[in-house]
């Protein structure tokens, strides 16, 4: 279970999430809409301690930290958050100097000290899950799109985090391999990966979210399953945004 609490995040005068509390249960799928500027990616980054939450706590699996307006976070609680969860941005951000599978490979041998065949293998069967195996080494910058998305997906769940959070993962990208991502996220939701995807993508959220946090202005206007939220949602706000979709 992964659970925020009373999350609030200001910069400097500005509050940017309010009170914000969110339960995700393990092997579930969790979609964050609503309009732009709602508070989407800061609520993404404020999962994996890209920002600091000015009040509110985060529990993921066993770690829980408490964030108090003035108390700085120390690395060492941050860091043991952030090793939980597996990022994707919506440009790839793959390192360009880098191969596909060294790409992959890169937080496991860096960061986590495997021994460079543990690596690589778990590189490769994680490239084979993303449909990708066949471009192991292939540079960055000679891969489409989609491609590139999806080897950005496979280094994120290198590690084995906890939760993926992917902000955006299908915006850069055009229909055709727009699906590609999309199918291979939906792959992942149907073999259990715990996911929170901030998506503009309705039809995207639709077709693999259980759930459905939508933000609007920092607040969350309603939550509920995403079959609920779709087909029958209580706030007349969220009406207006879901209809956009049809
Ligand atoms: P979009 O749908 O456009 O991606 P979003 O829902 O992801 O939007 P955020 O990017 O989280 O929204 O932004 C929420 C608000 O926070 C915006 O008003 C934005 O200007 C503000 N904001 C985000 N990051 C910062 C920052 N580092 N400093 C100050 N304000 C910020
Ligand atoms: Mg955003």
């Amino acid at each position: 279970m992964i659970e925020l609490s009373n999350i609030e995040k200001r910069f400097g005068d500005a509050i940017i999430l309010r009170d914000i509390s969110i339960r995700i249960p393990e092997g579930s799928v969790t979609a964050l809409v609503g309009p732009s500027g709602g508070g989407k990616s800061t609520l993404l980054r404020c999962i994996n301690l890209l920002e600091i939450p000015t009040t509110g706590s985060i529990r993921i699996g066993k770690e829980k930290l408490d964030f108090v307006p003035g108390r700085k976070t120390g690395w060492p609680s941050i860091q043991k958050i952030r090793r939980q969860t597996g990022m994707v941005f919506q440009n790839f951000q793959l390192f360009p100097h880098q191969t596909a599978i060294e790409n992959v490979m890169e937080g496991l041998v860096t960061v986590l000290k495997w021994p460079k065949e543990r690596a690589h293998a778990r590189a490769m069967e994680l490239l084979t899950k993303v449909g990708m195996a066949h471009k192991a080494d292939a540079w960055p910058s000679t891969l489409s799109g989609g491609q590139q998305q999806r080897v950005a997906i496979a280094r994120a769940l290198a590690p084995s985090p906890r939760v993926l959070l992917c902000d955006e993962p299908t915006s850069a990208l055009d229909p055709e391999l727009s699906a590609e991502v999309v199918d291979v996220l939906a792959k992942l939701a149907s073999e259990g990966t715990t996911m929170v995807i901030a998506t503009h993508d309705l039809r995207l959220a639709s077709k693999i979210a259980h759930n459905v946090v939508f933000l609007e202005a920092g607040n969350v206007v309603e939550t509920g399953t995403a079959k609920a939220i779709f087909t029958a949602p209580e706030r007349e706000r969220t009406k207006r945004f879901i209809s956009t979709i049809n």
